[in-house]
């Protein structure tokens, strides 16, 4: 059984990833997929409701010493992301550092795409804040850490299989995976051939694709024909297919097609090319 201790968590302060952390030492044999609900519960949110919200995805009413809250989640067909909702919310009640007037948060989809604090105001920084704390208490860093050490190297199938042991979204899972995941990668979110936004590791290199702009035309993911719901075999382009760097033989591709034309495009390196080649090319590059 779950059981928060509110005290000790409000001495943690306003870090999310702390804050998590906390929760998980409270709990330390709490089992997969994270039983997000009774967590809510433990926490002092005495209802939590899934339907129709107008203009949010999901809402939080606390009272002005956050003991107690009451929850509604926009309902969606996709149970991964009504997850997402509640953990945001849930993030937002176990703040000390969030405050709304009258303690009402109203989260805009847009909200739920927050990331990054750097220079920007309040309620940003609470909204990127709030999103943090749902994908660390949905996807425990140690948790996936133990996977991903056991899956060893990039897939996609990995991300299909730990979405389902997490019941999280796939997109949710697969932005976690490339941020812990050993063998550099990024993740490229496509629908009907136009890039939509990519997510990589911070140690890939820059891509040569922008957001709204066709898929590359020489790629996998501008060809590929397979059945919804089936990873694509790995295939293997010149590096300028998708990268700005010079520095690379080649790019691994993988695919998976979704419903309704959304595509996600797994993309891991080659081989780094020679140095000294390097040098030489760039070298006959300053003589010419
Ligand atoms: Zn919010």
């Amino acid at each position: 059984m779950v059981q928060i201790d509110r005290m000790l968590l409000d001495d943690i302060g306003g870090n999310p990833v702390k804050i998590v952390a906390e929760i998980l030492r409270q709990n330390s044999g709490i089992s997969l997929p994270i039983p997000l609900e009774e967590i809510a519960k433990a926490a002092g949110i005495v209802s939590i409701e899934y339907r129709a919200l107008d203009g949010c995805e999901g809402m939080l009413v606390t009272d002005e010493n956050k003991r107690e809250g009451i929850i509604a989640v926009r309902e969606r067909p996709v149970e991964g992301r009504m997850r997402f909702t509640l953990g945001h919310e849930l993030g937002h009640f176990l703040n000390p550092w969030h405050k709304k007037p009258g303690g009402e948060f109203l989260c805009s989809t847009d909200d739920l795409k927050k990331t990054g604090d750097k220079q920007r105001d309040d309620n940003f920084r609470m909204e990127s804040e709030a999103n943090t704390f749902a994908a660390e208490i949905l996807i425990p860093r140690q948790e996936l850490a133990k996977d991903l050490r056991r899956l060893k190297g990039a897939d996609m199938d990995h991300i299909v299989t730990l979405s389902k042991r997490y019941n999280t979204s796939k997109e949710m899972m697969a932005r976690r995976y490339i941020d812990f995941q050993d063998d550099t990668a990024a993740i490229i979110f496509s629908r009907n051939g136009r890039i939509i936004y990519v997510h990589k590791h911070q140690y890939f290199p820059g891509l040569c694709v922008w957001s709204d702009n066709p898929v590359p035309p020489g790629s996998l993911t501008s060809q590929y024909k397979g059945d919804e719901g089936t990873s694509s075999n790995w295939a293997e382009h010149p590096a300028d297919t998708w990268l700005s760097s010079t520095r690379y033989e080649s790019v691994h591709e993988q695919v998976l097609r979704q419903q309704d034309g959304f595509m996600m495009t797994l993309l891991t390196l080659g081989d780094k090319k020679d140095e000294e080649e390097e040098s030489l090319v760039k070298s006959w590059g300053k003589k010419f």
